[in-house]
């Protein structure tokens, strides 16, 4: 009889060392980000943003405990965004996979990402149901720099064509990660899992830390920096 791990959890102090930053302006941003971030309005980081960003650009796994509302997409995205244009590649490949549980969560997280990269040439791709498979395949083929994905459409093009490789995927994204495990996504995430090179820097959002969610950390984070944001009080 196995005994059930707890996941293990890197101490957030041990990864980022100083204060978390206020604004945006004190993250040693690029340029074409900072430009994205005042296209949006956003002036101040939110809690979840301060404390994920400056780890995130570390290229640290993240476990990101927040709320619905809380920021989480500027929280990936902006580190996301940085570390493609700090390391660009030479080839063009699929570097970055964002799994969200719905494909109204992917639209918002494409429409946040598209706006935050307008200023830079990283090209983004939403990979949902509802839009059509063969239009998808060749959006795929041209092999954006970031996939923003349900994981059943995901595991689809994976599976049945030759249009996606997840071979160099550098980052990986669960965004509400207990919803796509409550949703009977389980097997989808773990097939995704395996399908990333094991090096790799992989971030996962929860708003809620149940057994299942723990399970899915210990099997897709190396030594994770844990954030837990507690929710406002009202
Ligand atoms: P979550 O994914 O945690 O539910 P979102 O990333 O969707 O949260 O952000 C929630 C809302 O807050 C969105 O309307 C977004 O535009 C806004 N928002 C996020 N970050 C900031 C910020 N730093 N400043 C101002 N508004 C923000
Ligand atoms: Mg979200």
């Amino acid at each position: 009889e196995r005994e059930k791990r707890k996941a293990y959890f890197a101490p957030e102090s041990e990864a980022a060392a100083g204060d978390i930053p206020e604004s945006f302006t004190q993250m040693n941003l690029s340029r074409p980000i900072m430009k994205g971030l005042t296209l949006l309005g956003f002036v101040q980081p939110t809690p979840i943003q301060g404390r994920t960003i400056p780890i995130a650009l570390l290229g640290k796994d993240i476990c990101g405990g927040a709320v619905t509302g809380s920021g989480k997409t500027g929280a990936f995205m902006v580190p996301i965004l940085e570390r493609l244009l700090y390391r660009p590649k030479k080839v063009q490949v699929t570097r970055v996979v964002v799994l969200c549980p719905t494909r109204e969560l992917a639209i918002q997280c494409h429409n946040v990402a598209t706006k935050l990269a307008s200023f830079t040439d990283i090209r983004l791709c939403l990979c949902t149901g509802g839009l059509s498979l063969k239009q998808q395949e060749i959006e795929l083929k041209s092999r954006p720099d970031i996939v923003i994905a349900t994981p059943g459409r995901l595991i689809d093009h994976v599976r049945n064509s030759q249009s996606f490789s997840m071979d160099n995927i550098e980052i990986l994204v669960m965004d509400e990660a207990d919803r796509m495990l409550e949703d009977g996504f389980t097997d989808e995430l773990n097939e995704i899992v395996e399908y990333c090179p094991k090096q790799r820097q992989t971030m996962l959002f929860s708003a809620t830390m149940t057994s299942s969610v723990d399970e899915l950390i210990r099997l897709s984070l190396r030594r994770p920096v844990r954030i837990q944001i507690d929710p406002p009080k009202t």
